[in-house]
This record gives C-alpha cells, structure tokens and sequence, in this order.
C-alpha cells in the first residue's frame, strides 16, 4: 500500500502538472471507484478544474474551483498516471502503487477505473487493480469529518515527545508496531515504514508497548521523522523514473533494512532478517539487532 511518502511524491508531482488546468472530459469505467456517482461525477468534474492537492496521512483531498470537492484515497493498489504528449516526447509522472512498464502502457488499460483530460491534452488515469480506492465528490463537512480521523503528521511542529508519550499510555497492550500503524495515532505510516522505524531504533516489532523505556520510546519517536525525510528524499519505495520525467533516479527500495528482506542478511549485522506475522501484517525485523 502507498504510504506516506509514496503519496506525498505523487502529490507533489501532480501539483505542477495538472493545477488550474481545465478539465475537458471524464470517463469513468468503473462506478464503485467514484462511490457509484458515474454521471454526477462526470458531470461534476468537467470545465471544472483542480485548484489545490492536499494531503493528509494517506489519504489526498483535491480542491476543486467549483465545489464539492474531491476525496482521493489510493488504498491496496491505486496508481496516479499523468501523460502528456508533447511534440515528439511524452511528460509522465506516475506513483501509488508499484508500478511496471506495462502500468504506463497503451492507456486506458483493463485496471482503469477513471480517466480525466484536461484541455492542454494532459490525461490522468486513476489504476486500480483491487478496486479498494476511490475519487469520490465530498463537501467540505464530509472532508472534514474524514481529516478528524487523523493522527497528527510525523513532519510537523505538533509531532512532539509528549504527543508520542500520549499514545504510549493509550495502547499499553498492543505490540509497538501496532501503534505505529494506528492511523489515529500518527498519519500516513504503513507496514514498510513501521518495519523500518523500529529497525532503526532498535526494537523487536512485537514487544507489547508498555515494555519499551523511555530511552527506546524516544529512540522510535526520532526514527519517525528520519526515516520518512529518507524516503521522501528518494521519492519513496515504488517510484519509477518512466522516460526520465523529473530527471531523478532510483527510489527508496534500494535502502530498505528490513522490510520485505525476509531471508537476506541484515546489512548492520549480518543475521538473517526475519518474517512474522505481527498487528495482522507481515513483519520484518532483525533478531540481534532488534531487542
Ligand atoms: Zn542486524
């Protein structure tokens, strides 16, 4: 599942291409991934345009100049393809999730939920494969309704010790690892970057979080903003640098410790990284570095 730094980078791309641009024509090929409002929807969005992309833990909020706006959430598999042919080269952008040279490949394809062109003859397409994402019409009490049910962001100001502190008396019992991923607690951690956080402190996924000191409590609590400056920094774990759009390369798999490493050596230590099942999700962690 894109995660906080997957859908950051795909926001932030998307901020300069498609802003203020209007939008001449909508397709949607599947009515579940705009809540079932195909002709409202499409109705809705055309001459209209998107005048802002916020983003709040996973999930994007697109302001839109004529109102309801827009709730955008890429869940399991949603990807974000933005093409624009220009002369003879062809401007991408595209993020969520994983994607392969076939995602980008003769558009629409069979995964295709909604398409919208905008008059510049740019064309976004909204992938899904599982169909558990959306683009849905949202005024703004329903937007803030679904905001209210955030965390705070683990790149703010409001972030601080005593917050974390807080949330540590709040879910004694559960696994440490399962707090990190309480969208309630903090906003837009998922499962790779949970693994990651706490192989970064030092500490075993499952330990239950009343155990931990206030040394490993404030170890994870620094951990969270490193590792999520990291991974923006190389636009994520799922970024690919289609036709050399933004002129960056790699992304951040290739700094991956522990997640999704199952069975490789850990690069710190050596010992074999191992795979549980913690909090409902598959988990990585070292066993000697990691107590
Ligand atoms: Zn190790």
């Amino acid at each position: 599942m894109p995660e906080l730094p997957e859908v950051e980078t795909i926001r932030r791309d998307l901020v300069k291409k498609i802003l203020n641009k209007k939008i001449v024509q909508v397709v949607v090929y599947r009515a579940k991934s705009v809540a079932g409002e195909n002709t409202k929807f499409v109705r809705h969005l055309r001459n209209n345009s998107i005048i802002a992309i916020e983003r709040r833990g996973k999930l994007m909020v697109w302001r839109l100049q004529k109102k309801p706006d827009l709730l955008v959430h890429l869940k399991m598999t949603g990807q974000l393809i933005y093409e624009r042919k220009i002369k003879n080269r062809v401007d991408i952008i595209a993020g969520g999730h994983k994607l392969s040279e076939q995602d980008i490949d003769a558009l629409p394809n069979k995964f295709t939920r909604v398409a919208v062109v905008f008059a510049n003859g740019g064309e976004l397409f909204f992938n899904d494969l599982r169909v558990f994402g959306y683009m849905k019409l949202a005024d703004e009490k329903v937007i803030q309704k679904a905001l209210a049910e955030f965390g705070l962001e683990p790149l703010t100001k409001a972030f601080t010790m005593d917050y974390f502190e807080e949330l540590f008396k709040r879910r004694s019992r559960a696994p440490v690892k399962a707090l990190l991923l309480d969208q309630q607690a903090i906003a837009g951690l998922g499962n790779i970057y949970a693994d990651e956080v706490l192989f970064c402190a030092d500490v075993k996924p499952s330990r239950p979080a009343s155990s931990l000191s206030q040394h490993e409590r404030k170890k994870i609590f620094t951990c969270i903003p490193k590792i999520t400056v990291e991974a923006l920094k190389h636009r994520g774990t799922t970024f690919r640098n289609f036709l050399d759009s933004s002129g960056k390369k790699g992304n951040y798999t290739d700094f991956l410790k522990v997640y999704d490493r199952d069975g490789e050596a850990c690069k710190r230590c050596g010992t074999i990284i191992k795979k549980i099942r913690c909090a409902g999700r598959g988990t990585h962690f070292c066993p000697y570095c990691q107590k």
